[in-house]
């Protein structure tokens, strides 16, 4: 007889792991079917800085914001180290040339202040003393966070598939989802699981960029309302022995790639720049990398002088993420209309977020009710007519 759980979760990636555990912890019978390893999707390869600093839209700074409250209150709990949880605030500057004026700087500070989120203008004069190594031009100003963080999401990824076995639920690798059944009135009965098939009422589809593929299994009505895009992303890390680390803080620089970097649990350093992500293709041509690398690298040192391209090339080692960008680029959660049982978290700035959305996604499988903080977030708003 085919085995039987009250949820299937495709996809162990941070979004998939919260819910999980939040479905574990409350009772339900919970499998997590991972194709790969756990976290080998885009949460192994993000920059997961933890942030609401960015987003000035008050709804979804809102999402962020709660996103990030819930990563605290974790990490009072399990400790910031169990997490890969490090850094104390981000600092972004404006410079009057740059792509981020003082003039974008000033805005973004009175919308932050009108959300109330906590932020600090510096002048300067106080830059230099915050952040010495950084080469800020005479006319910098800038702008700190206090309250956002960086994550290294593997280590949490991995500290809650413990959590999740111990709360009774199974986090399963090499376990691709191949099917999804529905029954005769279109409501979902199991799934297909490394040629397995498993009976199940609900599945949660947290599939990262895999999730067009992930959610055609369930029919061409539920695809047409979760249009996600891949879109990719370099990053580079310089070891702790090939690189001191040499920044206090998650830096995010005013030029036209938005150039950013942050210290990692380890002591090595991460770095990257939308601007350098142009070079890279579709992320799937290795032979683009080590020119994208040195542009990388070459940005970084015109910012920290105290990082030598030359010498710093052999240590840098590259990866290459996809980020899950929806259609109107904002975040897609909850049940798929018309499919019962079938929900969906595809998202970016998903490591920020997973917290919260896994919490409120297993609250709307366990009970049925509809969280109003998703009010805005819901795939029904791409349905046609
Ligand atoms: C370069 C870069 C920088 C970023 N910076 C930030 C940042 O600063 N802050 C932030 O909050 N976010 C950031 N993001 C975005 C963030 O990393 C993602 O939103 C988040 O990792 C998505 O997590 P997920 O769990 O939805 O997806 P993933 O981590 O991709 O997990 C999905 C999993 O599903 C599995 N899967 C797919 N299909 C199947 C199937 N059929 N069967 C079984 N398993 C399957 C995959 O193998 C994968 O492991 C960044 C992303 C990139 C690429």
């Amino acid at each position: 007889m085919a085995r039987s759980f009250d949820a299937v979760v495709v996809g162990a990636g941070l979004i998939g792991l919260f819910a999980a555990w939040n479905l574990a912890r409350r009772g339900k019978t919970v499998l997590v079917a991972e194709r790969g390893t756990i976290a080998c999707g885009t949460t192994g390869a993000s920059f997961a800085w933890l942030n609401a600093t960015s987003k000035t839209e008050p709804d979804y700074h809102r999402l962020n914001a709660e996103g990030l409250a819930r990563h605290l209150e974790l990490a009072r709990l399990w400790g910031e180290r169990t997490m890969g949880m490090g850094g104390a605030g981000v600092l972004t500057w404006g410079e009057p040339e740059a792509t981020i004026t003082l003039d974008d700087l000033a805005h973004q500070a009175l919308a932050l202040k009108d959300l109330h989120y906590p932020c600090l203008w510096l002048d300067r004069d106080e830059l230099p003393a915050f952040e010495p190594r950084v080469a800020f031009g005479g006319m910098a100003e800038g702008l700190f966070a206090p309250r956002d963080r960086w994550l290294d999401a593997p280590i949490l990824a991995r500290h809650l598939a413990r959590e999740i076995a111990a709360a009774g639920g199974e986090v399963r690798e090499d376990a691709p989802v191949t099917a999804i059944a529905r029954n005769a009135s279109g409501a979902i009965e199991g799934v297909t699981v490394a040629g397995q098939t498993l009976a199940c009422s609900q599945v949660l589809l947290a599939a990262g960029p895999g999730t067009p593929e992930a959610i055609a299994m369930a029919g061409e009505e539920a695809a047409a309302l979760v249009p996600v895009r891949r879109v990719p992303g370099l990053l580079v890390t310089l070891p702790a022995d090939g690189a001191r680390t040499i920044v206090n803080h998650i830096l995010y620089a005013p030029d036209r790639g938005n150039f950013h970097i942050r210290p990692m649990a380890d002591g090595s350093l991460l770095l990257g720049d939308d601007a350098v992500d142009a070079m890279i293709g579709d992320g799937n041509d290795p032979a683009l990398l080590p020119a994208a690398v040195r542009a990388l690298l070459e940005v970084a040192a015109g910012h920290l002088p105290d990082l030598l391209v030359a010498d710093l090339l052999p240590h840098a080692r590259a990866a290459v993420g996809v980020r899950p960008v929806p259609g109107d680029g904002r975040t897609i959660a909850g049940a798929l209309p018309g499919i019962d049982g079938l929900f969906v978290a595809a998202t970016h700035s998903g490591i920020t977020l997973a917290p919260l959305l896994g919490e409120l996604l297993a609250g709307e499988m366990i009970d049925g009710s509809r969280a109003p903080l998703l009010a805005n977030f819901r795939p029904e708003r791409f349905a046609s007519g």
